[in-house]
């Protein structure tokens, strides 16, 4: 859906075909990065995500560890994302994937080059030379069609039919646990928790589970709650305790109404490509996880921004071959080191502080350990998904990665931060072509018309010479997905236009 308002925000025509009539009423992807809140304001319904916030103003949505169960005395703060605020263009947003989804429709239905099949199923998948060929089938009617396009994404979810019809295979690393998803109704639960107030996310660490999580995590405020963690193997909706469960999570029994469980595998899976000709995966297709750290939502949302600008300015001709190589060549790592070195290092370094800690065993060892393993910040602060060595990213070496640096200096293959705190609004001013900030007006006239000569749509906005010392570059060329593309100031137009073209995937200017 995201993809599809992207794609029809640049004038091209989209089909999206769901079978779900309406999003499924399961509050799973909650927790919106300030990332992809940048991404709402460039989709141009930040609002009305707001509007669809679950949790009253200035209700809290930050995170807390705890260890043996929810109400134990060893609680910390933990994953909270004010730290890393300031080098976004906006605030983060916590609520239930139906509801986002639903935003992206309503956004979806404004744009005319959009084309909504709900309740429509896709059966086949085919392609050749000229195009792909999807078929569909209603799921009300069993009435069949065919939709030929030049491309086809398949954003089908885990068990996608689109990754399996390209012959796309899957790395998969299992970590054999089944998993519950529970969804219940507790007042009670809400005034046990009035004792952390500005929470939202609650980890509990238990020594028997060897460095799975009992997580919890408000739905709404006061009511609605969801809760994970690892059960026997066999486990069914019928033949489990499972109030029994959440009461011994929390640590001490309270009232509940479960209205929802569910089961999910936990396994940790990447597709080996991302593009197998005209047909490309995204999303959750491409990569399955457990929510540890609520990467899933935000990464395919990246996917999906990474993925638009570069069908776009293929289908408009003024992307050159590389361009939509470069979307693999992009996304593929940064998920390969979100799983590595941030989901799959969650549940190891949970696991070792378990194995050799217990207040028990040292109870004055246990608490410096215990604070040593849980209150460090660098699962927020190091999470800085960038594209050094890209391709498509001139001047920059190395390879792209999850793992970065939060930096306000503009550095080519990363995100571009706001050069002033609190300057709100400049990301949604990257979208049709590629933004050019430089502090003289000339330069600026000279290097547009260099872009208009290679047909690359290009917009110089005016920019404080202060913008230039915050972002320590004479010049930034940003992308349309708001990636910086170059900082290096060029010898002359030529110059310029060669970094613009290997920017679009050219391999030299026009
Ligand atoms: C129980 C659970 C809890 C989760 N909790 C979190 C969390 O807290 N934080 C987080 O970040 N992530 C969480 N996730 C992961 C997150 O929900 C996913 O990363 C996200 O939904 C991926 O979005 P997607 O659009 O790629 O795939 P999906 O959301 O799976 O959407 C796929 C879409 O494709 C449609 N579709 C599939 N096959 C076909 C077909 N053949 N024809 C037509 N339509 C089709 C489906 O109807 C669906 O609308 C959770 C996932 C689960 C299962």
């Amino acid at each position: 859906m995201a993809l599809a308002i992207d794609l029809g925000q640049r004038g091209i025509r989209t089909c999206v075909v769901d079978r779900n009539p309406q999003p499924p009423q399961i509050p799973k992807g909650q927790n919106l990065t300030q990332r992809t809140a940048e991404h709402f304001m460039a989709w141009h319904c930040e609002a009305e995500l707001r509007a669809a916030h679950p949790l009253p103003p200035g209700a809290g949505i930050g995170g807390m560890t705890m260890y043996g169960s929810l109400l134990s005395e060893y609680h910390l703060d933990w994953f909270n994302r004010a730290s890393v605020a300031r080098y976004y263009h906006t605030a983060n947003a916590r609520l239930p994937q139906y509801k986002t989804e639903a935003v992206l429709r309503a956004r979806a239905a404004e744009i005319d080059a959009i084309t909504l099949m709900y309740g429509w199923t896709g059966e086949s998948v085919a392609q050749d030379d000229s195009g792909t060929r999807l078929g569909i089938r209603n799921l009300t009617m069993g009435e069949t069609a065919e939709i030929d396009s030049t491309y086809l994404v398949g954003a089908d979810g885990s068990r996608s039919k689109t990754r399996e019809a390209a012959g796309i295979t899957e790395t998969e690393q299992s970590h054999d646990r089944l998993m519950v998803l529970l969804v219940f109704d507790s007042d009670a639960l809400h005034r046990l928790l009035q004792r952390y107030p500005d929470k939202a996310i609650y980890k509990v660490l238990h020594p028997d589970l060897d460095g799975y999580w009992l997580f919890f995590g408000r739905v709404d405020h006061g009511k609605s709650w969801f809760f994970h963690a690892p059960v026997p193997a066999g486990t069914t909706r019928d033949n489990y305790d499972f109030a029994d469960l959440l009461h011994r999570a929390v640590g001490e029994p309270f009232d509940l109404d479960i209205t929802y469980v569910g089961f999910w595998d936990l396994r940790i899976a990447r597709a080996d490509a991302y593009r197998a000709g005209r047909i490309f995966i995204a999303g959750d297709a491409a990569h399955s996880h457990p929510p540890y750290g609520g990467y899933g939502i935000n990464t395919g949302f990246e996917d999906a921004r990474n993925l638009g600008w570069k069908l776009a300015a293929t289908l408009q001709g003024w992307g050159g071959d590389a361009l939509l190589d470069s979307y693999d060549a992009e996304r593929k790592p940064v998920f390969a080191s979100t799983a590595r070195d941030f989901i799959g290092r969650y549940i190891e370094k949970d696991r070792a502080f378990l194995r050799a800690h217990t207040p028990e065993k040292d109870g004055a060892a246990f608490e410096t350990a215990w604070r040593d393993s849980q209150s460090d910040t660098w699962d927020v602060d190091r999470f800085e998904p960038h594209y050094e060595g890209s391709p498509i990213v001139p001047d920059s070496a190395g390879s792209p990665s999850a793992i970065g640096q939060h930096d306000i200096a503009a550095r080519p293959g990363h995100h571009l931060a706001p050069p002033v705190a609190g300057l709100k609004g400049l990301t949604a001013t990257f979208g049709e072509g590629f933004t050019l900030f430089t502090p003289d007006p000339d330069t600026a006239r000279a290097l547009k018309q260099a872009a208009e000569r290679l047909g690359v749509p290009l917009a110089t906005p005016e920019a404080p010479p202060e913008w230039f010392e915050a972002w320590q570059a004479p010049l930034v060329l940003v992308r349309p997905d708001g990636f910086v593309a170059a900082t290096r100031a060029p010898e002359n137009a030529d110059a310029f236009a060669a970094m613009l073209a290997r920017a679009c995937g050219r391999t030299a200017a026009a």
